[in-house]
This record gives C-alpha cells, sequence and structure tokens, in this order.
C-alpha cells in the first residue's frame, strides 16, 4: 500500500529516476548509509519542484545531496526523500575573472576546465570531492582560506514557496564550514564564483603539486568523508585527536586515520554505527584530555540507537 503511494512521484510527471529503498552506501563517498524511501534525480528545475510538492503534499521529508561526500547516513537509512543534485545542473560558463556554474557541477572539473582558461584563485578546493553547491553550502575549504570568499552570488529555489531567490554574499553568512544555505531551506541551483587570471602552465603544476600534497597529509585509499570533526577555536582537531592517543583507534570496520586523525575512514566495510560510536569515543577522550568538545563536520542523516542519538542529534540533516 505505501509502494503505490509512494509510485505517485513518478505520476506527477516527474522525468528523472526514481529509486525506493535505495542504499545510501552507493551514494556516500563513505560507501555506508542505509536505505532512503525513495531517492531521485531531477532532470531540471520542472522535476525539482515536482519532487518538493509530492514531499509538502505527502508529508515525506526530504534532503538535498550533492556528491554525498560530506554525509554520514546511519544504517537504517532515511525514512524521507534524498533528492540528488548532481551529474545535472552541471553547465558552467565563464566571462572575464568570474564563472556562474550548475550547483552540480564536479567542483575538481571546473577547477581544471578553468585551469585551461587560465583561471584560478581556489587552491584550498583542489581535491574537495564535491560539488560546486556542497562546497558553496558547507563554505568548503582549509583553516584559512574557504570558498565563501569567492562567491559573488547564488541562485536558488526556495524549497516551501518554490520562488527562485537571488542572494548576495552579504546575505549568505558564510562562517567556517557554515552558511545561511544549509538550512535545508533552499536548493542552490547556480553560483558566480570569483577567479583570478594566472598563466595556465603554473595553475597545472601548482594542481598537480596540491594534489599531491593531499596525497601525502590525507588517507585517501579509503572511504571517508573527510574531515570529522570541526577545528574548534584557536586548535586543530586533528592535532587534538592525535594527542590525546586516538590515532589508530578502531571500531568494527572504521578507523580513525594513522594518516590524519580528523579523518576516520571505513577500512573494513564499516557500518555507520562504527563511526558514530568511534566519532563519540574520540570526542570523549578529547574532552577528558583536554577539556575541549569536538563538534561534528560532517551531515548526519537518520536515525541512529539510543546512545548515540543524544550525541549526533544537533548536527543532523
Ligand atoms: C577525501 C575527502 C577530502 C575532503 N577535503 C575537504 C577539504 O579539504 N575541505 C572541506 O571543506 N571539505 C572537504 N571534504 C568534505 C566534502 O568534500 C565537502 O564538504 C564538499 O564541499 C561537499 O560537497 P558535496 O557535493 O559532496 O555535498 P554533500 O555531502 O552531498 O552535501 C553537503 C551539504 O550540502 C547540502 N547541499 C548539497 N547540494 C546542495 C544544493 N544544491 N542545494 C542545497 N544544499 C545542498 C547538503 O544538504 C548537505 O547539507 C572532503 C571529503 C573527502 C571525502
Amino acid at each position: 500500500m505505501k509502494l503505490m503511494r509512494e509510485k505517485v512521484l513518478e505520476k506527477t510527471g516527474f522525468k528523472g529516476p526514481v529509486f525506493y529503498r535505495e542504499p545510501m552506501s552507493r551514494h556516500t563517498s563513505y560507501k555506508i548509509g542505509g536505505p532512503a524511501r525513495i531517492f531521485c534525480l531531477p532532470q531540471d528545475v520542472e522535476d525539482l519542484k515536482k519532487a518538493l510538492i509530492f514531499s509538502h503534499e505527502e508529508g515525506i521529508p526530504y534532503y538535498i545531496i550533492g556528491n554525498g561526500t560530506n554525509l554520514l547516513v546511519s544504517d537504517e537509512g532515511f525514512e524521507g526523500m534524498v533528492i540528488k543534485i548532481s551529474g545535472v545542473f552541471n553547465g558552467f560558463q565563464f566571462s572575464g575573472e568570474k564563472v556562474i556554474a550548475g550547483a552540480g557541477t564536479d567542483l575538481c572539473h571546473l577547477i581544471n576546465q578553468a585551469g585551461k582558461q587560465g583561471l584560478f584563485g581556489w587552491p584550498f578546493a583542489v581535491g574537495i570531492p564535491g560539488t560546486v553547491a556542497g562546497a558553496v553550502v558547507m563554505n568548503a575549504g582549509s583553516s584559512t582560506l574557504h570558498m565563501g570568499q569567492h562567491v559573488q552570488k547564488v541562485w536558488a529555489l526556495d524549497c516551501k514557496s518554490l520562488e527562485f531567490v537571488e542572494m548576495r554574499n552579504d546575505d549568505l553568512q558564510f562562517q567556517y564550514r557554515k552558511s545561511i544555505l544549509d538550512s535545508g531551506k533552499w536548493v542552490v541551483l547556480e553560483v558566480e564564483l570569483l577567479l583570478q587570471r594566472e598563466d595556465p602552465d603554473k595553475i597545472f603544476l601548482r594542481i598537480e603539486d596540491l594534489l599531491q600534497r593531499r596525497r601525502k597529509v590525507q588517507p585517501l585509499n579509503y572511504p571517508s568523508a573527510g574531515s570529522v570533526f570541526r577545528n574548534p577555536d584557536n586548535a586543530f582537531a586533528g592535532k587534538l585527536i592525535e594527542d590525546a592517543g586516538c590515532k589508530g583507534w578502531t571500531q568494527g570496520g572504521a578507523m580513525v586515520s594513522p594518516v590524519h586523525a580528523n579523518f576516520i575512514v571505513n577500512f573494513n566495510h564499516a557500518r555507520a554505527i562504527d563511526v558514530g560510536t568511534l566519532m563519540a569515543r574520540v570526542r570523549k577522550e578529547v574532552e577528558e584530555k583536554f577539556g575541549i568538545s569536538l563538534e561534528p563536520e560532517l551531515k548526519i542523516i537518520g536515525n541512529w540507537p539510543e546512545e548515540l542519538e543524544e550525541f549526533l542529534r544537533p548536527y543532523k540533516g
């Protein structure tokens, strides 16, 4: 009966692929996560509107994802509709030292294409595996440089009114790994970003150098979602975790990476509960040793066992 009601999404005229009980492990860089009740890939703005209207009318919660590289989805999965904005909404156009890029554009692809035009300017973003929208919403970057410094404008769809909105940098309230856009109220559709003109040959040497540096300091041979915890004020989460002696700790198939202590990697078919439990253990150890309470940087989705729910609830999407 439930399934029949859900099949109505196709009956709204939604053109893109729709999957039911789709394992989120297929759509996260962690390769972890139980099923999404509905998983859909809108092909255009009309499709996106149909999915949102369906979600409102059926009372089904929705969650927008890009490349799923900053997500931890529970083993139980998400009792709602996951709307993936990646693979479509991915055109881009350069104009002078600006680019207008679709939300689903792969960030690394855009950096390479910009390089060919003799445009660069986001060294911190080289190697970040997300979409343009994911990077803007999360204000992705390093400890000092971030995407928000380069955003001019964002065009988005208001998820409630389904009206288009144009937001300027000042409206977006960029902070460390945060923006007003991560409230779930809007779907980012397009972004205008500033670049800098540089010699293309130098750009590609720089890109290769930055990628090599990442390979040295990040455990890229195992699935992960990047840094697990936010850096607290005036400190580095990775350094605190290392100094607390947590490097190499394991829980099921999850491990605090011996390469970079703020990465918890999926080294052997880890479940979400393994990652969540390890996060809670690390957080407790750092708190006991240094009196600092680490906060997750990852976006957390789905229902969790009671012992983790209290810790993870404030960070849930
Ligand atoms: C190996 C590795 C290295 C990484 N290195 C870095 C790093 O150096 N710096 C850094 O900051 N991060 C890093 N990350 C984390 C991650 O790649 C970034 O946060 C990235 O910007 C997330 O983009 P995404 O498209 O995967 O977003 P997702 O993980 O899919 O989503 C992230 C958030 O953005 C929202 N979102 C996505 N698309 C839209 C949209 N169109 N409209 C509205 N909301 C949207 C989602 O709802 C969610 O809240 C790393 C991850 C990995 C796996």
